[in-house]
């Protein structure tokens, strides 16, 4: 007979990360029930948590169960019975319970041979939710373990994993606590006894994460996690301000005279936000460190006009400025946007894309290449091999979410020796907290005030019974000349669905409105394309703008006074705020209308924000409490890193973060590398992803 005592070496540290058939051979076929789950390593498993835990721990007479409650009683069986299930009705099992205080019935649905497992006369503990059948109690699908006999599944917290087809909760929880017992005493504590202070060791963390003595020791453990996983983040983050220490920048110094005489020039006056932007942003040029700032505030807020002081600043003091946006058309805007401000600046503006003649592409590198132009606005093109700035002091990026990290990487190359100073803007409003906390690395400014004079944009929640006097609004509003978009939900699945449903909506509403001139922009066409249809859209060709919501990020269409949302529900609190922008922009009394059949409280309790408020930073908070940072901008563009254990909405998280944050600083401005911390190391990269923000400085 084979020896598991000779089987069962002691695991190291090592074992954590190697295969779990090589470490844990007895696990055996449950190998594989863990490998469909994605567990495939030791680590893997113990860190493969509940979502949520069942309190089983308060063990009651049946004569004194409690409704709808989750408890456990002390029971013997009386009897058990198989009905066999019929049509569509399915097999249940029924055992008969009783005690000392009165009966009850336990059954189970489905396949589950149960019946096999209990017998009458059996003494059970049992455990479940309780409902009531007339007088009667009766657990529904409970556990049940031998009575006397300490159990995982019963009678404590037990814990309820994310689960995957023929993966039962049973042995799931069978598995990972032989894999608990086993690896728990391998893991070494990546943080010493000061650092984690009173958080619990990682092993105690991860022991209680999953098999808990009581409820309460559950939340001290999760920190302890979430804590782990910030630090993993802010290792990251430090290291990229570390890094950024040692690199060099053109200073360029604008005096106060030369401000005034700039801010002076515009055709406005500076709101209050937007002059202290321009302070921040000339005190950070004025450093021998790249500036690294993102200017946030909502669409109209401004933002244009302090990137043309910036840019008109740098190009004062000798040097060379550039604007990038992530589209030719969005490019296009800024260049018409930005060429009266700079010109009133005194400052000469080209405008750079792939699209343009190779002559005049090469006609404009020459005379960046020579200087001569001052400040480049573009797209791409910008950065590409072929163009080579002679001092290029200020790069200004558009909607810096939608910009890779490489690209903002070329255009630091694009410095000479020196780095850029980089400027970032966003109407993606982030709420303080977390910026400071996931865009540690950033300085940010921002812009909550608009400037004076906007149409205040009218906000009504619809369902689809006002369909056709929405109608027949948007065609009133084009017989006055005045253009509407609508704006059709992404469909999760994927971009086809998303491309086909969009087209459904243009043949329907050009079936209704066939005087109108509909024109239709999705995720699925070329770029190209799409382009014209905004260019047409925007020069008045169109009466009526169908789109995905590419047209979120930014195109200016001050004629248009109709925004239409379709499915507003499925639109994230920040974005449906970003589309209302989108209008309001021109002299025209404009309106959002947020059509919506969802009839669950929630969701109208959201689109009552966006109603309720024109304040992107409070509907951003509000989408935060509501949805959670994961969903906050949808996940795909808000360049937040996704965290497992750590909530972006529970305040005692945000304390943790705070504090990582100053444990990471510390500890990699003593040992920048972590050379002497491979266990900070180790968890650095496994929680960070490329994604994380930190990576673009
Ligand atoms: P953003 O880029 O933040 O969406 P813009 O910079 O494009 O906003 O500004 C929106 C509009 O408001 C533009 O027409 C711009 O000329 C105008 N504007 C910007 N700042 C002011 C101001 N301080 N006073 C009046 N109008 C302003
Ligand atoms: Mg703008």
């Amino acid at each position: 007979m084979q020896s598991s005592a000779a089987v069962r070496r002691a695991l190291g540290p090592d074992d954590l990360d190697r295969p779990l058939r090589a470490v844990l051979p007895e696990l055996s076929r449950g190998l594989s029930a863990l490998a469909r789950l994605g567990i495939d390593t030791p680590r893997r498993a113990l860190f493969h948590l509940p979502f949520r835990y069942d309190d089983f721990s308060e063990t009651r007479p049946l004569g004194e169960l409690l409704p709808d409650e989750k408890q456990s009683a002390r029971v013997r069986v009386t009897d058990v019975k198989l009905e066999k299930g019929f049509g569509r009705r399915p097999q249940r099992v029924i055992a008969q319970l009783a005690d000392d205080s009165g009966t009850a019935e336990a059954v189970w649905f489905g396949r589950r041979f149960v019946e096999n497992r209990l017998s009458a006369g059996d003494e059970l503990l049992v455990s479940g939710k309780v409902q009531m059948r007339g007088w009667r109690p009766q657990f529904v699908s409970p556990e049940f373990s031998p009575a006397g006999r300490a159990s995982i599944h019963t009678g404590r917290v037990v814990p309820v994993y994310p689960l995957t087809a023929g993966v039962t909760q049973k042995r799931i929880r069978e598995l990972l606590a032989r894999v608990l017992g086993r690896a728990l005493p391998a893991i070494e504590d990546p943080l010493t006894e000061a650092e984690r202070g009173e958080l619990p060791a990682l092993a105690d963390a991860l022991y209680a994460a999953h098999f808990p003595e009581e409820a309460a020791d559950v939340p001290a453990a999760l920190d302890r996690l979430a804590f782990d996983e910030l630090l993993a983040l802010q290792l990251t983050l430090a290291q990229a301000r570390h890094e950024r220490e040692a690199l060099r920048a053109a200073r360029i110094e604008i005096g106060a005279d030369e401000r005034d005489r700039l801010v002076g020039a515009l055709p406005f006056t500076l709101t209050g936000d937007q002059r202290q932007a321009v302070d921040e942003v000339f005190a950070d040029l004025a450093a021998h460190r790249p500036m690294r700032r993102l200017l946030q505030g909502d669409v109209g807020s401004g933002k244009t006009a302090v990137a043309a002081v910036a840019l008109a600043g740098a190009v004062r003091a000798g040097w060379q400025g550039a604007l990038m946006a992530p589209t030719e058309i969005l490019a296009r805007q800024h260049h018409a946007g930005l060429q009266p401000l700079l010109s009133a600046l005194g400052v000469r503006a080209e405008f750079l894309s792939g699209a343009l003649a190779t002559g005049e592409k090469r006609r404009i590198h020459d005379a960046i290449a020579a200087g001569e132009a001052e400040v480049v606005i573009g797209t791409h093109a910008v950065i590409s091999q072929a163009v080579t700035f002679e001092r290029l002091g200020v790069a200004v990026v558009d909607e810096q979410h939608r910009f890779g990290v490489a690209q903002r990487a070329a255009l630091q190359a694009k410095g000479g020796g020196l780095e850029p100073h980089l400027l970032a803007l966003t109407a993606t409003p982030i709420p303080r907290t977390l910026a400071l906390t996931f865009y540690g690395d950033l300085s940010i400014s921002t812009l909550r005030e608009l400037p004076p004079g906007r149409q205040p944009i009218r906000t009504e929640v619809r369902d689809r019974s006002a369909l056709a006097r929405i109608q027949a609004f948007i065609a009133a509003e084009s017989a006055e000349r005045r253009q509407s978009f609508v704006v059709v939900p992404l469909v999760a699945e994927s971009e086809a669905l998303t491309a086909a449903s969009a087209e459904a909506e243009v043949e329907r509403l050009r079936g209704e409105l066939p005087a109108l001139r509909i024109g239709l922009v999705h995720g699925q066409q070329r770029a190209d394309e799409r382009d014209a249809t905004m260019q047409r859209f925007a020069g008045g060709e169109l009466d009526v703008l169908v789109a995905t919501t590419v047209v979120e990020v930014g195109i200016d269409v001050p004629n248009a006074s109709v925004m239409l949302v379709e499915d507003a529900e499925r639109f994230g609190l920040a974005q449906l705020h970003q589309l209302r922008g989108r209008v309001g922009r021109g002299p025209h009394r404009s309106f959002c209308i947020l059509l919506s059949d969802a009839v669950d409280e929630r969701s109208h309790e959201r689109l009552a924000v966006v109603r309720g408020s024109s304040d992107g930073f409070r509907i951003a908070e509000e989408d935060l409490r509501l949805r959670g940072a994961g969903n906050l901008l949808g996940t795909r563009q808000s360049g937040l890193p996704s965290l497992r254990v750590a909530s972006l909405f529970e305040p005692r998280h945000m304390a943790l973060a705070e504090r990582a944050r100053q444990l990471a600083d510390a500890v990699i401005s003593d040992d920048p590398p972590l050379a002497r911390r491979p266990e900070l190391l180790r968890l650095r990269d496994e929680f960070t992803s490329a994604e994380v923000e930190g990576d673009a400085a």
